[in-house]
């Protein structure tokens, strides 16, 4: 497949491509011209309007690409599969700002601005799970968004978002409506949202980000590894005894999940006690699979593991700022 012609035609532009001999024998793409025999065409739009990315979206079924780190290699050799709306003109989607009640992170916001934004601790797991994202390029070009849309179950971003209490703002040319993340990711690849919304922003409410944080991921390699199973802590401490707990677990499940058993029988326990208290809990939350990264029995330990951890972690910062609100 090479490209063939390429013309705009009102700020969007159509892309035709000869399709390659094993490219025409692929029944899907086959079906997807729309031109002549054997010529593939799709179009491309880059938006610098938050309004006229809303509108394209209500005329046809658009594929939105951020960073691509997810984009691409899901294509593979084959064709483009579908219209390409990018996103990377809209300049009001990108960084982190506060409002009274919540810090906001801009869709668009990459993992390394993350890395590099003054947040308070609470967001510590947030910081390293962002450090966890592939390699430094990826965490260069790689967003917040994708990452939550793409929908993996183990997607670095997502447990230390729930641990966060965060929800995703949905625009579309309607209007904006607001989802719980933890109600926005539904499965493996399946969210939530409508092919006409763009999740333009998340959002952290300022009583979530109390307390710090930490976040533990176990790869079958210290570096660029898909997880096995990761979890992210954050802490509230009354003196010796924990105030409030949020804990989550990735990858031992088709989507993260909070442990709000383990949270509920955390409440009031002495910060010491943390190993002892998580020693018996059975994990009804979760439901990890046999897989080649490991085992489901394996999951689950090592998700006990590393929750306590990831709770160290959060009582150590703690401990090293010397205050836990
Ligand atoms: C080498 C490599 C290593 C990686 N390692 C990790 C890792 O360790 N941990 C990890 O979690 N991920 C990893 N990833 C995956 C990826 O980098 C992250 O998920 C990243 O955050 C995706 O963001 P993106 O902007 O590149 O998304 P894109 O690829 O642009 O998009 C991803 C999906 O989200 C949709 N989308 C993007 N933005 C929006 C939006 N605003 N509204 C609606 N839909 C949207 C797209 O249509 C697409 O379906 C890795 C990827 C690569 C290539």
């Amino acid at each position: 497949m090479f490209p063939f012609d390429k013309h705009a035609k009102e700020r969007i532009i159509r892309i035709q491509m000869n399709l390659s001999p094993a490219a025409r024998a692929s029944k899907r793409a086959w079906e997807r011209c729309r031109d002549w025999e054997g010529r593939l065409s799709m179009d491309y739009a880059r938006p610098t309007e938050l309004e006229e990315a809303l509108g394209l979206l209500c005329t046809k079924r658009w594929t939105i690409l951020a960073g691509g780190t997810d984009f691409y290699p899901a294509l593979g050799a084959g064709p483009m599969k579908s219209d390409v709306l990018d996103i990377n003109g809209l300049s009001a989607l990108q960084g982190i700002h506060e409002t009274e009640t919540h810090i906001v992170f801009g869709a668009r916001t990459s993992w390394s601005t993350v890395i590099d934004a003054p947040l308070p601790p609470a967001f510590d797991m947030l910081k390293r799970a962002a450090r966890e994202v592939g390699s430094v390029q990826i965490q260069n070009t790689g967003t917040i968004a994708g990452n939550l849309c793409n929908a993996s179950p183990a997607a670095d971003g997502v447990p230390p978002l729930l641990a966060l209490d965060a929800d995703v703002e949905l625009r579309s040319a309607e209007g904006v409506r607001h989802l719980p993340l933890s109600a926005f990711v539904l499965g493996n690849r399946e969210t939530a949202r409508t092919p006409e919304e763009l999740l333009t922003a998340i959002h952290v409410p300022r009583a979530s980000s109390r307390g710090a944080s930490g976040f533990v991921k176990l790869g079958a390699r210290r570096y660029l590894v898909i997880s096995i199973a990761m979890a992210a802590a954050r802490v509230v401490r009354d003196g010796e005894r924990i105030a409030e707990a949020a804990i989550s677990v990735g990858s031992c499940s088709a989507v993260a999940q909070r442990l709000s058993g383990l949270e509920a029988q955390l409440k009031g326990a002495m910060c010491a006690d943390i190993r002892r208290a998580i020693s018996d809990y059975d994990f009804p939350e979760l439901s990890p699979i046999d897989d080649v990264r490991g085992t489901a029995a394996y999951r689950v330990e090592a998700a006990r593991e590393i929750a306590v951890r990831a709770l160290e972690q959060a009582l150590d910062g703690m401990d090293c700022r010397g205050a836990a609100a």
